[in-house]
């Protein structure tokens, strides 16, 4: 009896429960870099086009004012590009710095050039809703068009100027609620990519990054941390017993409780069917051998279940020096193994 328990949860996990995060190509890093990726093409675009506009003002019509303004919105954009390349995009920088030169720069090119410097307002205010988070576009935007506008209706008849304002804002708005639907529906997909939808709670999609983000704060600070891997016993006699639904109101419950107890800045997975990972940032292994204890202890207290005692086996492990999240994993996943072995019901670390 306790051979076949042992070995259902822990030939799942050999198998690779745990381990076939290696081969997941998909990381919360790379649902989330959307802007990084939309800047990059807007940065490289723009170095490419203006590039020639600028040597063009700055040498051929000796125009050093507006050629060095443009030539640094191409150095700005350059940057920006290498950022994105690097995975370090800032759009804090692109508010406070670029958004101004560009705004300036315009406002000054109505003086200098004239109606021509229309043109640019199109791509500029398109352009900061691919750079910036959506309400730092609008405000940007809003900035451009109090600062902007007025140096053209200077120089514009009053009929162009009207035109001009009105098609800008219809540009604005249009990009604005476009952005507004492609963000929504963004967030929802990083949801569903990123959540178990039983529980709530993370899936194992970002498990991995996690991890590696756990060890090297770890190495960089000099802290412990530990994780908790957690299975629950005899969880098929739950569903074969009670019903799938009953199995499913446990997981509900317990994803729900392990969520409540830990600390926010701590991280909780569902890594499949009952199995549980709780990730302890800055938690030595006494600590994380309490907590352990406690979440048996608390496990075994819900009241989903009137009559049926709902029990967990658990491993824990805290980091090594010049450990990789794989062997951490497979230590943690050991204890585990050796608790099923024990009798279950129990944390061995
Ligand atoms: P052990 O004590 O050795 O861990 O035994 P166990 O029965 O808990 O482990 P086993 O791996 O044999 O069975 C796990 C069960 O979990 C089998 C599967 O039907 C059930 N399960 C997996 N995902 C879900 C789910 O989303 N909902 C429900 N209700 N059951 C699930
Ligand atoms: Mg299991
Ligand atoms: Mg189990």
């Amino acid at each position: 009896m306790l051979g076949i328990h042992h070995t259902g949860c822990s030939q799942k996990l050999r198998k690779g429960l745990v381990h076939p995060l290696r081969m997941n190509e998909i990381t919360s890093n790379q649902i989330s870099d959307f802007r990084s990726k939309t800047t990059l093409g807007l940065a490289l675009t723009s170095v490419l086009l203006l590039t020639p506009f600028s040597i063009y003002q700055f040498i051929i019509q000796g125009n050093l004012v507006i050629g060095a303004m443009s030539l640094s919105i191409v150095g700005i954009f350059a940057f920006n590009a290498w950022n994105c390349k690097r995975g370090q995009y800032n759009s804090t920088l692109t508010f406070l710095v670029l958004v101004p030169v560009i705004i300036f720069f315009l406002a000054y090119a109505f003086q200098e050039v004239g109606y021509i410097s229309m043109f640019w307002c199109y791509p500029a205010v398109l352009s900061f809703y691919f750079m910036l988070p959506e309400r730092q576009a609008w405000i940007a935007n809003t900035l451009f068009m109090l600062i902007v506008m007025p140096q053209a209706w200077q120089v514009l008849e009053s009929q162009h100027s009207i035109r001009l304002l009105v098609s800008l804002l219809m540009v604005i708005i249009f990009s604005g609620l476009f952005v507004r639907v492609i963000t929504n529906q963004q967030q929802k997909l990083e949801g569903l990519a990123l959540n178990d939808p039983l529980t709530g709670l993370l899936n194992r999609t970002s498990l991995h990054e996690t991890l590696e983000h756990v060890i090297s704060q770890s190495e960089r600070l000099g802290l412990p941390a530990t994780i908790i891997l957690l299975d629950l016993d005899h969880f098929k006699t739950i569903n074969d017993t009670l019903g799938h639904d009953v199995g499913d109101a446990v997981l509900r419950d317990v994803g729900k409780y392990l969520k409540d107890r830990i600390r926010h800045s701590d991280k909780v997975f569902r890594l499949g069917g009952e199995e549980f990972l709780v990730v302890l940032y800055d938690t030595d292994y006494l600590v994380g051998l309490e907590v352990a204890e406690e979440l048996r202890r608390g496990i075994s207290s819900l009241s989903t279940l009137a009559d049926t005692n709902i029990t967990t086996s658990i491993g824990l492990d805290t980091l090594l020096h010049n450990e990789d999240w794989n062997e951490w994993m497979k230590r943690c996943d050991d204890n585990l193994y050796q608790t099923k072995l024990a009798g279950r019901n129990k944390v061995i670390s």
